[in-house]
């Protein structure tokens, strides 16, 4: 048996990270930034009001000081004058600040009659301008790769970028196989059950994003699994559900070896979710899921998720592991690293009581899986554990 890790090496060594190409701003969000982009702008681009008021010279002016109104300066029209002592322009939130104003007294704080503007309180050392360049100058960099999220989308917008260089998204190909197995709608013979796998992993893999389809269920048949593979050629990513432990109708390896994969089949010293198969179809990364359904979503997590990740640009990294502190106490774990179903609650890690790989039910309810490391002893209420969100 080899390790997560060590599984998890051997799948980012046949993870390549995909090209890139360009996308309107409008369509960047949750794509990956493949190429550091800098700022074409400084911004703001010129000294701005940050509230409503008057713009005065002479610094901070006080109580009962008087100005006479000699313009306005609205945001998208600037005030193109230059203010002497004893002036003032009105001036709205984001507008310039003209040539000569240092100051700018908000409304609250003044009275006016006509175009004479008196400082009726006294007011606050801040001078409410927003200095130039005080968010970003031309060349300030955004990082890449990074996957972008709305503030990073308003971010690269406001630095006047149109159009953005993003890591191609992977197309996955996801294969249940199994001579049980309907589509959920369809109406299942006695001795079948509805295939859940495909649609749980499909869910988990868009949201780290990756386009998937689902393939047609393939029967246990050497000569279906091949049909339903070669209907799979173009995608970077096959994934196989089922059918890859060493059981009699067990022929996803025999299969994929048939077809000149570059392939190995490992058993990972983990629970759920002992049966791994990694390997290459033609230009396809390839990888074999048990086919039990909490084991299937598990590995999802541990090994897929990190391997969109990897294709996507993003470094090659092991799914990011939380801590918090045990709320009740677990038992000692075995020689397998063990993925628990549990909860994050107010007080503290909680898992749940029953941990059979086949129920979804449990997974559903839960929000962690608690990482209990190999022949890790007992521990008790209060001992700060690792998890991962799901
Ligand atoms: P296998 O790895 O093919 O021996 O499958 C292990 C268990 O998972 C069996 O109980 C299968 O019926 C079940 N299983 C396999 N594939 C799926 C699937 N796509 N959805 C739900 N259950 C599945
Ligand atoms: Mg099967």
């Amino acid at each position: 048996m080899i390790s997560v890790s060590e599984a998890l090496d051997l799948l980012f060594a046949l993870a390549r990270a995909l090209e890139v190409e360009e996308v309107p701003i409008s369509e960047a969000n949750g794509r990956v930034l493949a190429q550091t982009l800098t700022a074409k702008r400084t911004q703001p681009p010129f000294p701005a009001s940050a509230m409503d008021g008057y713009a005065v010279g002479g610094g901070q002016p006080k109580l009962g000081d008087r100005f006479r109104l000699v313009g306005e300066s609205a945001a998208g029209h600037a005030w193109g004058g230059t203010l002497l002592p004893g002036e003032c322009v009105r001036i709205f939130t984001g507008a310039p600040v003209p040539e000569g104003g240092d100051f700018v007294v908000i409304q609250e704080d003044t009275s006016r009659i006509s175009t004479e503007v008196t400082i009726s309180r006294e007011p606050s050392p801040d001078d409410n301008i927003r200095r130039a360049g005080i968010d970003f100058e031309i060349g300030t960099p955004l990082l890449a790769p990074r996957r972008l999220r709305a503030s990073e989308v308003a971010l690269l917008a406001a630095m006047n970028h149109a159009r953005v260089p993003v890591t191609r998204k992977p197309v996955v190909a996801l294969i249940s196989t199994g001579d049980e197995l309907v589509m959920p709608g369809e109406a299942p013979l006695p001795d079948q059950i509805i295939a859940s796998n495909t649609f749980g992993l499909k869910a988990l893999l868009e949201d780290h994003g990756a386009i998937v389809r689902i393939l047609p269920i393939a029967k246990d048949r050497e000569a279906s699994i091949t049909q339903t593979l070669a209907l799979a050629a173009d995608a970077d990513l096959i994934i196989t559900i089922g059918g890859a432990s060493v059981g009699d109708h067990d022929l996803v390896s025999a299969v994929t070896r048939g077809l000149g994969a570059d392939q190995s089949f490992h058993k990972v010293a983990m629970r759920p979710g002992k049966p791994l198969m990694a390997g290459k179809i033609g230009n396809s990364m390839m990888i074999g899921l048990p086919g039990n359904p909490v084991s299937a979503m598990v590995c999802g997590h541990i090994f897929v998720v990190p391997v969109i990740k990897a294709m996507l640009g993003l470094p090659a990294a092991p799914a990011t592991r939380l801590k918090a502190p045990l709320a009740a106490p677990v038992a000692a774990n075995g020689p397998r690293e063990h993925y628990m179903r549990a909860n994050i609650t107010p007080e503290g890690v909680v898992s749940k009581e029953d941990q059979d790989s086949s129920l979804l039910s449990v997974l559903a309810e839960a929000n962690a899986l608690l990482i209990r490391p190999v022949s890790d002893g007992a521990r008790q209420a209060g001992e700060i554990v690792e998890y991962i969100p799901t």
